[in-house]
Order: structure tokens, then C-alpha cells, then sequence
């Protein structure tokens, strides 16, 4: 008899990565479309919990109308005798993996900002309540990590109590991360991978250490060694440090080795504190994307809520676009929310120093890990909206970037005349190992790249800044 008995679809690995359309959803849930959204574990007294139990506080998905977006709340609550609260988060990121099993529900991302999608076809062949979707829940959880006891699902729709519940949410998730703070990368010999996006961007591993928050924002390097630890064969597993290649850039060979050995030989190198050379791949579940921007020489930092365009003109979609599917992309680099708050965050590019506009929202929840110095010299979008104000308001307030706007000037003025043509010896010009190319309303990625070029032409270009010299 099949596990998943009275499922009116199928439920298994192979659903995984599977993308629903918006053409072909009957509804969404939560989404960007919806402020208030959570999923939530919480390990809970065996009194306390209802094996097996499925409830539904609100509309159950046949009362919805098609094609419309539905706030939702998932609650867990687990217990076990060996279930500790440093488990939670451990066991809540497991919802995005198995609601991604069921034939025809699409889930994505974590904590406050999941996006879940049914499709008309799985809900034609009867997929209509949450009663089913707990249920399959209940028996994956259960049969996955044998140390849960007990399980009990709530799916919250009601949109008042999504929101009283979502405000909870919140502060549960920053007590946790709270918890996480302190340990230094140089005080522990193991670092954490996770590999549980693979099944949308293949050549993605998360290297999770204490300093460097998972890119999701849902795991912690203790969640980590708690994940290692309670299902050795699973997506979590502990990676040796090795030797200290780079202190600065953040390299380590045993980090090298195990992104070499997951992404089946894809990505050779990672530096753990940097956007740039071999950035930590980014898969598509980033709370937040560090963009370069070359005429500020500084980085943007944009967020999945926001709704507005970034400094540079574009949406969190297309700056989204260029940074995942497990690549390394210069300048485009996939980050959480917590990791800004840590000592590492971009060390080995100038960290806050080089950072010039933020969404408010941001800003307010990570100001007090931003020094204090810098706090009125980094821009939000009240203060900026294009890069011509930017580069104002960055003069203006005097952001320690401007001084390396006249360094650069002078370094160029210096070393180029206005043009310079040089014959090139035989030998390729540019290698990377992934370039992208943005032509004609394509995106071309060329791997491995080697150009070769007989004659390179060297312009100034006369900036504002360069002008007024
Ligand atoms: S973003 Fe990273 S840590 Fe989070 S689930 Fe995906 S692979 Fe794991």
C-alpha cells in the first residue's frame, strides 16, 4: 500500500523543481502579491501536540477563487524526546522540499516570504484542501526524520490571524538568528554545505558558517550541525575547512573540494567574502542580491519585498535573473538578511564601506550592525532614485566611496592618454570562467570564455567627474 494512500495526486522527488506558470495556477499563496505570509515550526510538550492532525483556520482551497493570491500561514508543531527549539528552523526548512514532492504545488523560498503555487491540473484531479497537503506533510516528516514523535499541520488562511501570527513569526525568526550570533568562521573547524536547492539550480552549494548565513536566511551554522546531526543523509552535511587559503577573500581547500565534488566538477574555487572572482554561487532563494554598481563603484543591496526599481533601474525580478542558477556572476551576488549583520559581510570588497543605497526597510532592520559612521552616508530610495542622485547624495553626505572616485581618476588620467590602440600579442584578452552577455534583448552565457581581440581600443570616457578635472 502506498504511503501516500487517498493523495488524488502523485507525490515523490521527481515533482521537485517543477515551476507552475501563472497561466496554468489555480491559486497562489502567498507570494509577492501578499504582505503577511509565514511557515513556522515550533517543538512543542508531546500534551501539546495531536499525531497526525491536519487543521484549517480559514478558507480551505476549495472555497478560493481561481487565479487569485491567498495569504497563508503554515504552523508546525513537533514533539519528541530528543527535540530540542534549536531544531526548529532545521525542520521548517524541510516544508519548502516536501510541499515541492506533491504532483503539481510549486514552493518557494522561507520563513516570512513564501510563494506557493497549486496547478488547475492537480486541482481538477481533486488536489482541493489543505487536509491532503497536511497529510503528506505529516507522513514525509515523519518517515524522513524519525526523531519527530508527534506532528501536528496548521494552515492558517483567515487574513486576520495570518497577520497576528505573521508578527509572532517575526520575532521568533530574529530570536533565532539572535541565538546564532558570536562565533567567529576562525573558531570552529567545520563549516556546514547545504544542497537542498539543487533541484532548481544544479550547480548550487550552500556553504553555511558562522559568519556567512545561509543565502535563504533560514540556516544557521548551529542549524546546521543540528541538521548534519539528526539525518546524516540528508541535504545538510559538514564540510572540513581545510587549509586557510585566503583570510581576506575568505578561500578555504576544503570549502574548494566540496563545491568541486557537489556541482560534479562546475564550480572549483569559492571565496566566501566577496562578489567578485569566485563568489559563493547564488541559487534562487536569496533574501537579497548585492548588485554592483560601476558608475558609483559601489554596491546596491535590494531585497525580495521590494516593489519599487533598484537605484539602477531595475526590478528585484531582473536583478534576480542575473544572479542565480548556482553561478558565479561578478557583481551580482546573492545574500541574506542576516549576513549583513555579520563582521565578514563583503570584507574582502570594502564590506559597508562599499555599499551605497539600500530599501529603507533594510536599512532600519540592520542598522545597528552598519557603522555608525556610515549610517546617514548610505542612500535608500527617499534619497535616491536614479544614479545621477546618487552620485549627488553620495558627494553630498561625503560616503567614503567619493574619495575613490578622485583616486581613480587620477590613476587613469595618468596611465591612459584619451585613446590608446594596442596591438595584442597572440593570447586571449578576457577569460572567465562564466560570462554573461546581455545583446539585443537576449542573454548569452558563455562558459569557460577565452576572447581574443588583434587590436584593443582604449577610450576615456568623459564622466561628470573626469570633465570637471
Ligand atoms: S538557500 Fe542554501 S541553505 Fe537555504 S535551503 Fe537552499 S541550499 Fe539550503
Amino acid at each position: 500500500m502506498s504511503m501516500f494512500e487517498g493523495i488524488p495526486v502523485d507525490v515523490g522527488v521527481i515533482y521537485e523543481g517543477e515551476r507552475i506558470r501563472r497561466k496554468d495556477m489555480y491559486v497562489e499563496l502567498g507570494g509577492p502579491n501578499i504582505k503577511e505570509k509565514f511557515e513556522l515550526t515550533r517543538v512543542k510538550k508531546p500534551e501539546e501536540v495531536e499525531d497526525g492532525k491536519v487543521s484549517i483556520i480559514g478558507s480551505d482551497i476549495k472555497d478560493m477563487e481561481e487565479g487569485k493570491s491567498y495569504p497563508l500561514g503554515i504552523l508546525i508543531e513537533v514533539a519528541g524526546p530528543k527535540l530540542e527549539p534549536e531544531l526548529e528552523g532545521v525542520i521548517e526548512r524541510r516544508i519548502h522540499e516536501y510541499c515541492n514532492f506533491i504532483e503539481g504545488f510549486m514552493h518557494l523560498n522561507q520563513r516570512y516570504d513564501i510563494w506557493l503555487r497549486l496547478s488547475k491540473k492537480s486541482f481538477q484531479k481533486g488536489l482541493n484542501s489543505f487536509q491532503y497537503i497536511g497529510k503528506v506533510l505529516h507522513t514525509l516528516f515523519k518517515s524522513e526524520l524519525p526523531i519527530i514523535e508527534k506532528m501536528q499541520v496548521t494552515f492558517i488562511t483567515d487574513p486576520e490571524k495570518v497577520k497576528e501570527l505573521y508578527n509572532e513569526a517575526l520575532q521568533i525568526y530574529e530570536a533565532r538568528d539572535a541565538r546564532a550570533r558570536g562565533l567567529k568562521d576562525e573558531e570552529v573547524d567545520k563549516f556546514y554545505g547545504c544542497v537542498l536547492c539543487q533541484s532548481f539550480a544544479p550547480t548550487h552549494v550552500c556553504v553555511i558558517t558562522p559568519q556567512r548565513y545561509s543565502n535563504c536566511g533560514a540556516i544557521s551554522w548551529f542549524d546546521g550541525r543540528a541538521a548534519a546531526s539528526i539525518d546524516p543523509k540528508g541535504p545538510v552535511f559538514p564540510i572540513e575547512k581545510g587549509e586557510l587559503l585566503d583570510p581576506v577573500k575568505g578561500e578555504f581547500s576544503g570549502v574548494n573540494e566540496t563545491a568541486k565534488k557537489r556541482t560534479l566538477g562546475e564550480i572549483t574555487k569559492v571565496w566566501l567574502y566577496t562578489a567578485f572572482g569566485y563568489p559563493h554561487t547564488s541559487c534562487g532563494c536569496f533574501e537579497g542580491v548585492a548588485f554592483y554598481i560601476p558608475e558609483v563603484d559601489g554596491f546596491g543591496i535590494i531585497h525580495r519585498g521590494y516593489k519599487d526599481i533598484a537605484v539602477n533601474g531595475l526590478p528585484f525580478s531582473t536583478l534576480a535573473d542575473s544572479t542565480a542558477g548556482g553561478r558565479q556572476v561578478d557583481g551580482f551576488h546573492g545574500i541574506s538578511i542576516e549576513y549583513m549583520r555579520s563582521p565578514k559581510f563583503l570584507q574582502a570588497d570594502g564590506g559597508w564601506k562599499r555599499v551605497v543605497w539600500i530599501p529603507k526597510e533594510v536599512k532600519e532592520r540592520v542598522k545597528d550592525f552598519i557603522p555608525t559612521e556610515l549610517v546617514g552616508k548610505i542612500a535608500t530610495e527617499e534619497d535616491a532614485k536614479t544614479i545621477d542622485e546618487l552620485k549627488a547624495f553620495l558627494k553630498e553626505r561625503n560616503h567614503p566611496i567619493v574619495e575613490q572616485w578622485k583616486e581613480e581618476v587620477v590613476a587613469v588620467e595618468e596611465a591612459v592618454p584619451a585613446e590608446a590602440v594596442e596591438e595584442m600579442a597572440p593570447g586571449p584578452i578576457i577569460t572567465a570562467p562564466t560570462l554573461p552577455i546581455t545583446a539585443g534583448g537576449f542573454k548569452i552565457i558563455l562558459k569557460d570564455a577565452k576572447i581574443y581581440a588583434k587590436k584593443v581600443i582604449i577610450r576615456q570616457i568623459k564622466t561628470e567627474k573626469s570633465k570637471k578635472r
